[in-house]
């Protein structure tokens, strides 16, 4: 049966097999890593919008770290909230809005801080 092959078509046609089967390895290998690249860049896509998330939640919007918070009542509105800032420069504990309120006036100089220093 191997007889009747003929040698150069059974080598053209082996060299056709390997040439496609190198073809198809290059083009799983180009693949997978743009796959993986792809999934890199979103990895790192989510880590910055993470970054950013967290430090607008825990920065003022002069990049200053928020005070210490817990769950409370606020003692200028006397409203509940889960966060309730303790500014260090005052005996209040306030919320989210009324120290937002606190820290502007604070920096803008119209409000001097009354309370000792809790630190
Ligand atoms: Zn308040």
């Amino acid at each position: 049966m191997l007889s009747a092959v003929d040698p150069v078509t059974f080598g053209q046609n082996l060299i056709l097999l390997i040439g496609a089967l190198v073809l198809l390895g290059g083009a799983l290998v180009l693949l997978v890593a743009t796959w993986r690249g792809v999934k890199v860049l979103l990895a790192l896509r989510a880590g910055r919008r993470a970054r950013k998330a967290y430090l607008r939640a825990a920065r003022r919007a002069d990049g200053v770290c928020y005070p210490p918070a817990i769950e409370g009542t606020c003692t200028h509105c006397r409203r509940a909230d889960r966060r309730i800032y303790f500014p260090s420069d005052s005996l209040e504990e306030l919320c989210p809005r009324c120290y937002e309120r606190y820290w502007r006036e604070v920096e803008a100089g119209t409000l001097i801080p009354s309370g000792a220093n809790r630190a």
